[in-house]
């Protein structure tokens, strides 16, 4: 059998291809038919192109950098029904990070909008590129130009398991982007048991709110809906008002816990309008458990965290429903991530590298068919982040309860070794945000001549509060060990996030680096 996982998403169409698959904000509806006709026209444009065939067996790369559109979706299925490798890239690229990825990955293929062609494609040469065409959001450019002379049949290109279909590259939160090599195999075991997992069921209608540039967008999201056979609602951009009226015509959402935030500064968020709704996902970065709180108190729902990262796809979920693998629990605990998801392997290690007991802090590190083979072109760095035992490191901190539950506490390289004691910033945070008038905060480490790294907080006020800064961290004293105190605080109007709504603490550590030297 064919393991390319577009047969398998082409499999799961419902049997009526007149239904609808997509429903634009736009307006725009594409039943199955048409997204079956148009994956296979650009899959046949691809293969038509005759790319060369690289030293073992490496199949060409197709690199996209394109405004969100549902033909941006079809490109995507495409590549992968053409059995090359999808490379998606985050919009917000400019020329000199491009260059970086394009020279980085070598891709076969190009595909910008209209407006960067200019830019884009003397980069692309340059790298060894040998097509470069534009689409963009309202169905314009080369790509379905070319596309529309091609046949609407097509074979899926045989592939193994094993072979690989997608390089992501990580969002650079902590240097930089790292291209993950995922394969057919990583991808549908994931979908596959994702799908069990949270329940997807018959009429399930999904709000496509996500850039479609990263794993929860891309995969999480595209490959729900599909392999579930349903509907699509697309938001081209995010728009909490849009996104709130559609609620009562769909039954899953999936978002970064900003667009929660964002939603709930609406009034039209209600009991009411979410009444029909069946599953709200959040993840890609922490959920306030403010954020949680004040969702369950409007709508009625509980809010399921869940955690993944672009190296493995999903690694932990909230249980939708009684788990029994864990005693049956079926409690979404704010503030955690949940367990490890049915094939998913999770330890925490200590840093003597044996495994912590329950409840103590250490380094994530798991294993499983959603794991990925490595990093492109990056065999040292590959070497590094795996065990002798295979297990890969996620670069994540956090610990396991003894119910199973997993808590981030922060990221290996956010960790603050201060006077030789290690502070997990998450920890100072959620006693921070407890605060009166702090709406949240980050803590970071930096430079100092004694204590080789000491905190600095950085503190958002709520509207209308102003927090006095050195009042905080007198709290602080009063609550937390002295060597978890941070030495300084301030306030800010926000925090940096890059567009997945991840803190930017290396900007932040960049920021005071010199406070203290
Ligand atoms: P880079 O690896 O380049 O520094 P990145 O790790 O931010 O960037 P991604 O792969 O997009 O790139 O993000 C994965 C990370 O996002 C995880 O390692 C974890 O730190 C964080 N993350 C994802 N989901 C959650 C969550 N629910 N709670 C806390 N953190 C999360
Ligand atoms: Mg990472």
């Amino acid at each position: 059998p064919n393991a390319n996982l577009f047969a398998a998403l082409r499999a799961a169409f419902p049997a009526d291809l007149d239904a609808v698959a997509v429903e634009t904000d736009g307006g725009l509806r594409y039943s199955w038919r048409d997204l079956d006709r148009a994956t296979a026209m650009v899959a046949n444009l691809l293969q038509s192109l005759d790319l060369p065939r690289e030293p073992g067996g490496m199949p060409p790369r197709v690199a996209v950098q394109v405004d969100k559109s549902v033909e941006a979706m079809i490109l995507y299925l495409a590549t992968l029904r053409a059995g090359f490798v999808f490379l998606p890239l985050n919009t917000a690229y400019q020329s000199g990070e491009i260059e970086y990825f394009v020279g980085n990955a070598r891709p076969a293929v190009v595909v910008c909008t209209g407006k960067n062609f200019a830019w884009v494609s003397p980069i692309a040469f340059q790298a060894g590129t040998r097509h470069v065409f534009t689409l963009n959001d309202d169905r314009t450019g080369s790509l379905l130009e070319r596309a529309a002379h091609c046949s609407d049949r097509q074979a899926p290109v045989p592939r193994q398991a094993g072979d690989l279909a997608a390089i992501v590259y990580t969002s650079g939160t902590t240097g930089r982007s790292k291209g993950a090599m995922l394969s057919h195999g990583n991808l549908l075991s994931n979908a596959v048991m994702l799908k069990d997992y949270w329940g997807w069921q018959p009429g399930d209608v999904l709000i496509h709110a996500l850039p479609i540039f990263h794993v929860h967008g891309l995969f999480v999201a595209i490959h729900g809906a599909l392999l579930n056979g349903s509907t699509m609602l697309w938001h081209g951009k995010f728009d909490p008002r849009r996104v709130i009226a559609d609620l009562p015509r769909a039954s899953v959402f999936m978002g970064v816990p900003t667009l929660y935030t964002r939603m709930l500064a609406e009034p039209a968020l209600t009991r009411a309008q979410a009444a029909r709704m069946r599953l709200f996902i959040s993840g890609s970065a922490p959920l306030l458990i403010e954020t949680f709180n004040d969702w369950h108190a409007r709508t009625g729902h509980t809010i399921l965290e869940r955690y993944g990262m672009s190296e493995t796809i999903m690694l932990t979920s909230n249980p939708y429903r009684a788990d029994p693998r864990y005693q049956n629990q079926s409690e979404r605990r704010g503030g955690t991530v949940g367990f490890p998801l049915p094939g998913v392997q999770l330890r925490v290690q200590g840093e003597d590298g044996r495994a912590v007991a329950a409840g103590e802090i250490g380094g994530i590190q798991v294993q499983g068919p959603n794991v990925f083979a490595g990093y492109w072109q990056m065999p040292e760095k590959t070497a590094e982040e795996f065990t002798a035992d295979g297990f890969f490191k996620t670069g994540d901190v956090g610990q396991q309860d003894a119910r199973g539950y997993v808590t981030i506490v922060g990221r290996s390289k956010d960790l603050i070794i201060s006077g030789g004691y290690n502070v997990y910033p998450a920890e100072i945070e959620s006693v921070l945000n407890e605060l009166p008038g702090v709406q949240e905060s980050a803590i970071v480490g930096v430079p100092h001549p004694d204590f080789g790294e000491v905190g600095v907080a950085v503190v958002i006020a709520r509207a209308g509060a102003a927090p006095e800064p050195d009042a905080l961290l007198a709290t602080l004293k009063a609550r937390l060990a002295n060597y978890k105190i941070p030495k300084r605080c301030f306030v800010l109007a926000e925090l940096p996030r890059n567009t997945m709504g991840k803190v930017q603490k290396n900007l932040l550590r960049e920021r005071y680096k010199d406070l203290f030297t």
